[in-house]
């Protein structure tokens, strides 16, 4: 495996495997990396001859209450298990070399980050379309791989590459859990034992959530008040929103007739968890 720091060697290099004729997959992370990262990569090696993952904690996706400075980088963790997937490249730029200076140019897809997320954490998907678009020249991917964990994300992305005639495809992937149904995130590593037992309730309640869709229950409110009140019941979760929306718009439903997609944030300790489940 290569490990590159420098954009513009990793340029370079992709022109050349470009020209060569091989696809090239790309896998933007912020490393931490655990079975979800690696599911994308085993789907990436699958599609494309040539996988390249990017490590990079992108200080303007933050907001100036959040954790970029306590984000964990086990650096060396994450090549071995890079190292062990065979993967082709390893991009893990410093932050001055994605940024050498105060960015004046950046990316906005305007509307589809307003809502969920994008309400909770404004600027947050200005600092991710920026950051993947930079990735997107730097690299030149023929596909790029998200996770359907961070469902808004790679639907704000998937709107951008449309908008902007960005010549990669989009490969969503389903999202890996635990085998008690919490999403696996990097940012588990921060429960204590005690939230860690109780962060499965958010997959629960949107598990029951779907099931009182698909049993007929078209009021929206109602089944967003059985969600919270399931997570409530037995945790400590400061609920941030339950929403139920078009996946498509964000929008969200008052009457659900049409395929919906259920969606969560809320807090435990000071740790923002987030997880969706889309009934079709
Ligand atoms: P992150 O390092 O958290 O920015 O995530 C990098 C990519 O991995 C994003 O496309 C995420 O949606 C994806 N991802 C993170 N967790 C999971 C998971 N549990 N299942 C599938 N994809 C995931």
């Amino acid at each position: 495996m290569k490990i590159i720091s420098d954009p513009q060697k990793l340029n370079r290099l992709s022109r050349s495997i470009s020209k060569k004729g091989r696809s090239i997959g790309l896998v933007p992370t912020m490393g931490a990396l655990h079975e979800g990262h690696l599911r994308l990569v085993r789907e990436a090696k699958k599609k494309c001859d040539a996988v390249i993952v990017s490590i990079f904690v992108n200080p303007i996706q933050f907001g100036p209450n959040e954790d970029f400075k306590k984000y964990p980088r086990p650096a060396a963790a994450d090549k071995k298990l890079l190292a062990k997937e065979k993967v082709d490249i390893l991009f893990n730029p410093s932050v001055r070399q994605m940024y050498p200076e105060d960015p004046k140019t950046f990316v906005l897809v305007e509307d589809l980050g307003d809502y969920l997320c994008g309400r909770s954490r404004p600027g947050h998907f200005k600092g991710v379309t920026t950051v993947v678009a930079k990735l997107f020249n730097i690299a030149m991917p023929h596909k790029a791989f998200f996770g359907a964990k961070d469902f808004q994300q790679q639907a704000i992305i998937r709107q951008m590459v449309k908008d902007l005639n960005m010549p990669v495809k989009i490969v969503t992937v389903p999202t890996v859990r635990e085998a008690d149904g919490l999403a696996i995130s990097s940012r588990n590593k921060y429960l204590s034992k005690e939230e860690r037992e109780q962060a499965p309730i958010l997959y629960f309640s949107l598990k029951m959530g779907a099931q009182i869709i698909r049993s007929g229950e078209k009021n929206a409110a109602k089944v967003i008040s059985q969600i919270k009140k399931l997570i409530l019941s037995d945790s400590n979760f400061k609920i941030d929103y339950v929403s139920i929306s078009d996946p498509k718009t964000f929008r969200e439903y008052q009457k659900i007739n049409k395929p919906a997609l259920i969606s969560v944030a809320a807090y435990i300790g000071k740790t923002r968890l987030i997880d969706n489940i889309l009934v079709r």
